[in-house]
């Protein structure tokens, strides 16, 4: 991976002066991807979609604010970095953007940071991704009928954002049920016809599905249940 120059980005709401990190190339070895659709790419760091203004406290969205400048220049082929000879005093000490936790996430929604029903899709998905974090690692699952009523609330607003057409969303809305515990339920979202490159992670969610499981889990394709039509 070649790191490329810090930016420098101003908050909309107050021009408070923010670092973004950009990757001037990567690739996605050592990837992971999980059921609930996370995926993490170590080789591939991605800024974070929004980050609370460490001035004002409003959210922002990151790859949209006002990009100022670049911390270095970088010489591409060898990926050195070089720093500018004169680098502004505020730009230096402008925080890094940092993603929001759980609660942020929802409150980025509350403070009516998305404007269209995609926007909200993605902010309600990133919360949930986030509530599911812990059982990533070593902490035992807590199904959602356990969770913080904010993480169940939203957890069913997300559903009524996932279009049955768009079959990303189809398996999106099957993962939110089979984690409600609503078995049947997320079967009939799975039900019907997917893209082939797809089917895989489909036939996954499915198998949890009927053993009555709704932990969030790694996704592996070598370990997919074989499609009962082949
Ligand atoms: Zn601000």
């Amino acid at each position: 991976m070649i790191q490329g120059p810090d930016e420098i980005i101003a908050c909309p709401h107050c021009g408070a002066l923010h670092r973004r990190r950009t990757v001037l190339s990567g690739n996605t070895f050592g990837a992971e991807v999980w059921t609930d659709g996370w995926s993490w790419a170590p080789m591939l760091p991605q800024p974070p979609l929004i980050s609370r203004c460490t001035r004002c406290s409003r959210f922002f969205w990151v790859g949209r604010a006002e990009c100022l400048g670049e911390l270095e220049s970088v010489i591409a082929a060898s990926g050195l970095q070089v720093q500018r000879l004169s680098i502004p005093n505020d730009w230096k000490a402008a925080p890094h953007v940092q993603p929001p936790d759980e609660a942020g996430w929802l409150e980025a929604i509350a403070q009516g940071l998305a404007k269209e029903r995609d926007e909200e899709r993605e902010l309600r998905i990133q919360a949930w991704w986030e509530g599911n974090m812990p059982y990533r690692r070593d902490t035992p699952w807590v199904p959602f009928s356990q969770r913080a009523q904010a993480a169940r609330d939203n957890l069913r607003a997300l559903q009524t954002l996932c279009s049955p057409k768009e079959p990303t969303q189809r398996l999106l809305k099957a993962e939110a049920l089979r984690e409600e515990e609503r078995f049947e339920d997320a079967l009939g979202a799975l039900a019907g016809e997917l893209p082939k490159e797809l089917q895989w992670v489909a036939d996954t969610l499915r198998a949890l599905a009927q053993q009555g499981i709704s932990e969030v889990r790694r996704l592996s394709k070598s370990a997919a249940p074989r499609p009962a039509n082949s």
